[in-house]
């Protein structure tokens, strides 16, 4: 049976007019340039790359916080664009976001209760009983103890309040669940829990996720698919097993390299990182990446490479292409 897709993204852009000072013209970053996947039901896309690559501006459009420039966006095969107000305000159920920094994310005012229950105060016609009988339900699903639920966030351990922050994220019964950096701020003994826990979670209720990281070992077994994005596209795309097994793109192996690996069987012939992301603001000609990669040579400098299946993966890169890498 073929994998039923949730979330479907077909060429999304998102760009931002941005000015340059008085009397210059406006100039434009291209925060997102034309990226396509698909997310199935039950299933992980991890999104890597360095700061500045987009994964946000990426999240923003999934979550529908923002509009894509051009490009379309589906949900369950409907186009989210042109959808009515009401239709949106559903779709948002639907798909919830957790954050990097759950300390900011959560009101300090609040209690636990409290904040797990606001989505559905919101968003329901539940009664105070039934609102709480859920939230303690969501709070047992995530680890937390019945006595946590009068308790403020700052009362929590950093994991704990990770935690808290997936139990809001599943208060309205969402299908997609984009995770923004979700343990980057913790601690390593910590990030596996969460890893783990965000996994069983995935088991039992049938989520996908978009899990974004500037870490490719932190996704590597959360991760069915990995998507490797600079400057605002994706430069390799392919399973987790192929692309930590054998990553093609030097700018996959770069961040690979980067990542210290116990095992030694995987660890892979270093490629180093030449100077500083290029501004997004004037992109290099060619390859985007050509500045940065020991590998280019003059057609990488000027002509761009398109994302096409090779390997066993889709990959952007004239190298690869060549057979010369
Ligand atoms: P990441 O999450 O990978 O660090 P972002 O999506 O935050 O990347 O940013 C991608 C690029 O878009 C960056 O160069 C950033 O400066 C730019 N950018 C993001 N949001 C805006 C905005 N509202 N206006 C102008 N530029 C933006």
């Amino acid at each position: 049976m073929s994998e039923q897709v949730l979330l479907e993204a077909r060429d999304l852009k998102r760009h931002y007019e941005v000015s340059l000072g008085a009397f210059k013209p406006k100039g434009t970053v291209k925060a997102l340039d034309g990226v396509s996947f698909s997310v199935a039901r039950g299933k992980t896309l991890a999104v890597v790359g360095e700061s500045g690559c987009g994964k946000s501006t990426l999240a923003k459009l999934l979550t529908l916080i923002e509009q894509p420039t051009d490009g379309e966006l589906l949900l369950d095969g409907q186009p989210v664009q042109g959808a009515t107000k009401a239709d949106i305000a559903k779709l948002r159920q639907k798909i919830q976001i957790i954050f990097q920094n759950p300390y900011g994310s959560l009101n300090p005012r609040q209690k636990v209760g409290a904040i797990l229950e606001e989505p559905l105060v919101i968003n329901t016609t539940l009664s105070k009983s039934e609102r709480r009988e859920k939230a303690l339900a969501i709070m047992r699903k995530v680890g937390l103890k019945e006595e946590h639920y009068n308790r403020y966030p700052h009362m929590f351990s950093g994991g704990q309040r990770q935690r808290i922050a997936i139990a809001r994220g599943l208060m309205m019964n969402p299908s997609l669940v984009v995770a923004d950096e979700p343990v980057s701020a913790l601690d390593v003994s910590v990030q596996a829990q969460v890893l783990n826990l965000m996994m069983d979670l995935q088991e039992e209720l049938g989520l996908s996720y978009i899990f974004i990281s500037h870490d490719l070992s932190v996704v590597e077994h959360i991760a069915d698919e990995v998507m490797v994005m600079y400057l605002g596209r994706i430069v390799e795309k392919g399973s987790s097993e192929t692309l930590f097994a054998d990553p093609r793109h030097p700018y996959t192996r770069a961040l690979l390299s980067s990542t210290p690996r116990l095992d030694p069987s995987k660890r892979i012939e270093k490629v180093k990182l030449i100077g500083e992301l290029p501004s997004p603001l004037n992109p290099p000609s060619g390859c985007p990446f050509h500045g940065r990669c020991q590998f280019a040579n003059d057609r990488c400098t000027t002509e761009v490479p398109p994302l096409q299946t090779l390997e066993g993966r889709l990959i952007a890169c004239h190298g690869v292409e060549e057979g010369r890498l």
